[in-house]
């Protein structure tokens, strides 16, 4: 929609139109408060290696409790925010807190976790983001391989340039990129050769219907298979069932992470999960 959306078209609006704009005028409104009142928590929810069964990391996830709203989804607000320009700020605090819980765990001997954090288009438009990540990493004194930078495919398109510089230099420095929701954005494969990906997040719309649709199990195999070929890792999104994960363990791919295996949890729960698991 965004990309037929031309900035000056006419527009009408319809009731339900205003009253989206109006949630979101709301949402923008509350969204300047969240973060001095402490509104956000990081949620985690483990990556699973599919050749050995150990969780080898984990996506930070972002939650957002309003008093009076309640839980919003990131689903909702995380586009408000981009739009808004609050998303900046917004990321930024995602980074400081992802990265310094990723020290505590070191420091508690978990030091076999990657830490992979969700960034937006927008982030990228704004130049400090390599200069912060590269001081947290220095401040917590953390391998950068075990960072893991998670893009959709908009993030080349929206600022090609840009996006390309940061994501070069971060490569430089050993972050790991990889591209979320794949398969789903507008990303074409020649840019996706240009940039120096780790990794594809296979989106769980292509595995939901893994065990009856038969184009989503040719897309699925058809993208491990790319990724291998081009020395690139896989991770599926929203593995729900054990025959979703035994047809992506059959296909060779790498890693997974959904509610078959547990659902995005604070971090002290992820922590007894991991340690639980390891006993096991
Ligand atoms: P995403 O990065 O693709 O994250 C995966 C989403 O799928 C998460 O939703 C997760 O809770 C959900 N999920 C995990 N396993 C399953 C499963 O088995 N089945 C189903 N149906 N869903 C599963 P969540 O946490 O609501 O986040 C939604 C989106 O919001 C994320 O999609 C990401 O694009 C965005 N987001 C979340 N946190 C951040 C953040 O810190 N920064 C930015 N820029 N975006 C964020
Ligand atoms: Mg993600
Ligand atoms: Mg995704
Ligand atoms: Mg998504």
């Amino acid at each position: 929609h965004a990309k037929s959306d031309g900035r000056n078209s006419f527009r009408f609006f319809s009731p339900t139109m205003q009253a989206q704009s109006s949630r979101a005028l709301q949402l923008t409104n509350a969204l300047r408060r969240a973060l001095e009142r402490e509104q956000f928590t990081l949620h985690y929810q483990p990556q699973f290696d599919l050749a050995t069964g150990v969780v080898c990391g984990a996506e930070a996830l972002l939650r957002w409790q309003h008093p009076e709203l309640g839980a919003i989804s990131p689903a909702e607000f995380i586009p408000v925010a981009e739009d808004s320009g609050q998303i900046v700020a917004i990321g930024d605090w995602v980074l400081r807190n992802a990265l310094a819980q990723l020290a505590r765990w070191r420091a508690q001997g978990l030091t076999q976790l990657t830490l992979a954090v969700n960034l937006s288009a927008v982030q990228f438009r704004h130049p400090p983001l390599a200069e912060l990540i590269e001081r947290l990493l220095a401040e917590h004194q953390l391998p950068a391989d075990r960072l893991e930078l998670e893009l959709t495919e908009n993030v080349a398109v929206a600022d090609a340039r840009a996006a390309a510089q940061i994501m070069d230099r971060m490569h430089g420095q050993g972050v790991r990129l990889a591209v979320d929701d794949f398969g789903t954005g507008y990303s074409s494969l020649s840019q996706l050769k240009r940039f120096q990906i780790f990794r594809l997040k296979i989106d769980q719309s292509f595995v939901r219907d893994l065990d009856h649709d038969g184009n989503d199990r040719a897309i699925v195999s058809a993208i491990v298979r790319m990724a291998q070929a081009l020395g690139m890792r896989t991770t599926a999104e929203g593995v729900e069932t054990a025959e979703q994960l035994a047809y992506l363990r059959e296909q060779g791919c790498d890693e997974a992470q959904g509610y078959h295996f547990a659902r995005p949890m604070p971090a002290q729960d992820f922590e007894r999960f991991v340690r639980q698991r390891a006993a096991a």
